[in-house]
């Protein structure tokens, strides 16, 4: 056998033990479900992994959970015979938890004010083992990989460094055994994990729904019985020890809604989101046809968890055939842009030994996505119709990632419509949908128009919206990143074309306006057309066209650019994660009407060669990109030029 050695917790993991060691915390409980839950896992992966693997198909003849205590030593100890680890991964998972989540969860913990609520956080930042360390003050895992031969024993007292050294253990599967903290007296809310009664209750409240059994030794007084099975009367009980099942088993979503209580569903969403967060919503329901029939109980979590963000791509929904087991994070059933939704899914009617690979060909499971996603979909439209705001918070923190939908899912895209909320300029605090849009469009009005930007406040003020202002036309405001992709797939709505307000020759109103407008600009195009030349000429480093518009009422400049060409906030998006891009020129177009600009023109048709015309160029053109919330190459030499002008005017 290797020697023992030993290794450091990384930083943030320290915190966390810290914290676990020397804070009380209300709810200590919680340790043994997330030793549970952790086993359960376990069992699922080794399940799902004997799908295709002979070798280990005939392990997975009795998957289940065991628990033991000792009263006298002070242990309590979680066993599974799931997938098991060999020392790589129990170094990688359970060592030194590289998870980018544990230092925000550290972070929250400092943060929490009550401190007695702390374990709150535990579930939602995925650090489940570590919070045995409330209740043990040295935790023991052994731990065999399902396949291979070597079992590895870690071993830590929380105080900073691990031990890991080689081990025997005859089957496959996991233990974890925690050395109990001396009971103190004093604390009314100390209960003893190390007596049976405890423990049953424990797992009955938090883990009854548990897919495997739960297993215990316990004690018994048996009466002796006769043939007829009858207790003779001078007999005396025995003390028998008998292997109890703890929990039910019972799948949650095969029972009738009202006979489950608030407290079962929400400790059944826990367990298979790994969020502690309460769900926002539950959606329970049945699809009986005769392509496919299945059940489904889905929830909406009430916040993002960090797993959204760091692994976006595992999706929470859980495939069940016939009560069975099939596999976890199932993407075939749902939708990407839904990837935030948990729950089960169990089909009547499916194979049990479908593959991961022949799942993306499968008739019922496409048929079974559709109607889920329909399902959520729908749901989506019931909660903005009966709580709008509430909604509107759900949406702060989900519709992003919805909103990829939009180009992700052709076929959804219709319902999406529906779905989707945008800030927009008449809308307020509020949000609006597509068809609040077309509702409040103008006589004359044709198109949906937006623009992108990196914040409200930017597009808002924006010059590139003073038209639609002056005309009192709507514009979305559209700051997600998701947003510059999206608009580049939807192309309308019910026969309104989608127009961006940044970019293009934007004309408004009735079409008398847009004629007489135009006919306008055309006219004074004639007259400064040298100006145009020119200002193009100075400018060509940044702009590739200067023209006049009828977009700008009060402002004498703004830049847009072609219908095709990469929005401003695109770029900074993908220069900010570090892409190369070749420079986008811009279009810089004048107010006819402006002071300013009759003004350099007369300067022009004066003198050419006014050197305050160049100088004059570079302000406009400066203004208008920090108007848009764009960055000045060159700041320095910009307010140089502003200071020079304001002396002269003063
Ligand atoms: P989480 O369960 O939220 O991922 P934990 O800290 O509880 O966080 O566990 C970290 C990882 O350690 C798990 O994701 C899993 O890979 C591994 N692990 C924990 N317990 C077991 C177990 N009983 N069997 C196999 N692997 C386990």
């Amino acid at each position: 056998m290797s020697t023992e050695t030993r290794f450091e917790f990384k930083a943030e993991a320290k915190q966390i033990l810290e914290l676990m060691i020397h804070s009380v915390y209300s709810h200590r409980e919680i340790f043994l479900r997330e030793l549970i839950s952790n086993a359960s896992d376990a069992l699922d992966k080794l399940r799902f992994e004997a799908l295709t693997s002979d070798a280990l198909r005939p392990l997975t003849g009795d998957l289940h959970i065991r628990l033991a205590a000792d009263p006298e030593d002070r242990t309590v100890s979680v066993s599974d015979n799931g997938i098991g680890m060999n020392r790589d991964e129990i170094l990688q998972y359970i060592g030194t938890i590289a998870k980018s989540g544990t230092r925000d969860f550290a972070k929250a913990l400092k943060e929490a004010k009550d401190k007695t609520s702390a374990p709150e956080f535990i579930g939602q930042f995925g650090v489940g083992f570590y919070s045995s360390f409330m209740v043990a003050d040295k935790v023991t895992l052994i731990s065999r990989r399902a396949g291979e031969e070597k079992a590895w024993k870690w071993e830590s007292d929380g105080s900073g460094s691990f031990t890991l050294e080689e081990a025997a253990r005859d089957t496959q599967g996991t233990t974890v055994m925690l050395h109990l903290k001396p009971l103190d007296k004093d604390d009314e809310d100390a209960e003893d994990y190390a007596q049976e009664y405890v423990l049953r209750e424990i797992v009955r409240k938090y883990s009854d729904f548990v897919a495997y059994p739960i297993r215990m030794k316990v004690e018994r007084q048996k009466w002796p019985k006769d043939a007829d099975g009858k207790t003779p009367p001078d007999a005396k009980p025995e003390t028998v020890i008998e292997d109890e099942t703890l929990n039910s088993m019972k799948a949650i979503w095969m029972r009738p809604e009202k006979d489950v209580t608030e407290e079962e569903y929400k400790e059944f969403y826990k367990h298979v989101s790994h969020d502690w967060n309460d769900p926002l919503r539950r959606i329970v329901f049945r699809l009986e046809g005769t392509t496919s029939e299945f059940r489904s109980l889905l929830f909406l979590p009430s916040k993002p968890t960090p797993e959204m963000f760091l692994q976006p791509k595992e999706r929470g929904i859980h495939l069940y055939i016939k009560r069975v087991f099939i596999m976890n994070d199932c993407k075939e059933l749902i939708p990407e842009y839904l990837r935030f939704v948990r729950g089960v899914v169990d089909s009547e009617d499916l194979s049990l030994n479908i593959s991961r690979e022949i799942l993306q060909q499968n008739r019922q499971i496409q048929t079974i996505k559709k109607s889920v996603t329909r399902k959520v979909l729908d749901t989506f439209k019931t909660m903005r119709t009966e709580d709008r705001k509430k909604f509107l918070e759900f949406w702060k923190d989900f519709g992003a990632t919805i909103k990829e939908g939009l180009f992700k899912a052709e076929e959804d895209k219709e319902k999406l419509f529906e779905v989707c909320l945008f800030p927009s300029t008449a809308a307020g605090d509020d949000l609006c949908t597509f068809e609040e849009y077309v509702e409040r469009m103008k006589p004359g009005q044709d198109a949906i128009y937006y623009v992108t930007g990196e914040t409200r406040q930017t597009m808002e003020n924006s010059p590139l919206l003073e038209a639609f202002r002056d005309k009192g036309y709507e514009v979305l405001l559209l700051s997600d990143p998701v947003d510059e992709v999206w608009v580049q797939f939807v192309r309308d709505y019910k026969g309104k074309k989608l127009v961006s307000a940044g970019k293009g020759d934007v004309k408004l109103g009735t079409d008398e306006e847009k004629k007489k407008a135009e006919e306008a600009v055309k006219e004074k195009a004639t007259a400064y057309k040298s100006l145009l030349e020119f200002l193009k000429e100075k400018l060509t480093e940044n702009v590739k066209e200067v023209r006049l518009s009828s977009r700008l009422t009060s402002s004498p400049a703004c830049l847009t650019g072609d219908p095709s060409d990469m929005s401003p906030h695109m770029e900074a998006l993908l220069k900010a994660s570090g892409k190369d891009l070749p420079k986008v020129k811009r279009i810089l177009e004048l107010n006819p009407s402006h002071p300013l600009v009759e003004k350099m023109q007369a300067m022009f048709d004066k003198d050419k060669a006014d050197p305050r015309l160049a100088d004059a160029a570079e302000i406009v053109y400066g203004q208008a990109l920090i108007a848009e919330g764009g960055k000045l190459e060159n700041p320095a030499s910009f307010s140089r030029k502003v200071a020079d002008l304001l002396l002269k005017a003063l």
